[in-house]
């Protein structure tokens, strides 16, 4: 069944740095997303950690939250149907060595942690990701 979703995107520092952000926008435009929301924001690293408190126990959890707040990055909420599996369809691997032909991942990623973009991976974690930025 097909649902009309949103989904949070985030063009990560790697990305942001190499000033890809609108290459990356014109993909999801592209592909059929809306771009409802965006900003260009800093986080601390504090707020990675809170961000990404599903990975605390992962041995690359300090690395990621250090790198995720090391820089510039773009959060974007994104429309469209099946936005969740949508988006990371073309987002593609979180290795970028795996990703397929055509993803983001595949033509900007550097390395597994510096590979670009993150986006929801669920629709309850899209929502909370979407508040996590947005909601003030
Ligand atoms: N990551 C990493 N090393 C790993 C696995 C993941 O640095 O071995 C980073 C990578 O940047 C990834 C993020 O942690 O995007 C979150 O991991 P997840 O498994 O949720 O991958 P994603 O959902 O981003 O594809
Ligand atoms: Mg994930």
């Amino acid at each position: 069944m097909s649902k009309i979703e949103q989904t949070l995107s985030i063009i990560k520092p790697d990305a942001v740095e190499r000033s890809l952000e609108n290459e990356i926008k014109e993909i999801f435009v592209t592909n059929g997303f809306s771009i409802l929301k965006e900003k260009k924001i800093q986080i601390e690293k504090s707020e990675a950690e809170k961000f990404y408190k599903v990975h605390e126990t992962k041995p690359f959890y300090n690395d990621l939250c250090e790198y995720l707040s090391s820089g510039p990055i773009l959060v974007m909420v994104l429309e469209k149907e099946n936005a969740v599996l949508g988006n990371r369809k073309l987002m593609g691997a979180t290795n970028p060595k795996d990703a397929e032909e055509g993803t983001i991942r595949k033509k900007y990623g550097i390395s597994i942690d510096k590979n670009s973009v993150h986006g929801s991976d669920s629709s309850d974690n899209a929502k909370s990701e979407i508040d996590f930025f947005f909601e003030d």
